[in-house]
């Protein structure tokens, strides 16, 4: 992943230039990740709802959506999404319409 950088519009606008699903990291410090996501379309558009909310972000364009569901379910896990140590309240969810399985746990089994 690319980052850390200052989570503000201009910083999103410069880095984040193609519009186009990934995933993403956010927190308010440089070492430590408080929130996981993606987009399944706009990433730079995503990142911006978390203006105000977090100091810093990470990114990654993601190839498919399968990808970046997957790369999401993987992040969320790492930094102890499913021992609450993330500000994330749910799993990753699954785009509408699609039934891939979290390569990390059996939640969608
Ligand atoms: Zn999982």
């Amino acid at each position: 992943m690319r980052g850390p950088f200052l989570l503000n519009s201009r910083t999103i606008d410069l880095r984040v230039k193609r519009t186009a699903p990934g995933t993403y990291k956010a927190s308010n410090s440089k070492t430590a990740v408080k929130y996981v996501g993606r987009s399944d379309s706009n990433l730079n558009a995503e990142l911006k709802t978390h203006v105000n909310r977090y100091k810093y972000f990470w990114y990654e364009y993601a190839t498919s959506l399968k990808a970046a569901f997957e790369k999401e379910c993987s992040l969320y896990h790492y930094h102890g999404g499913a021992q609450g140590k993330l500000d994330n309240k749910n799993h990753p969810g699954r785009p509408a319409g699609y039934h891939w399985k979290c390569p990390r746990c059996s939640m969608f089994d």
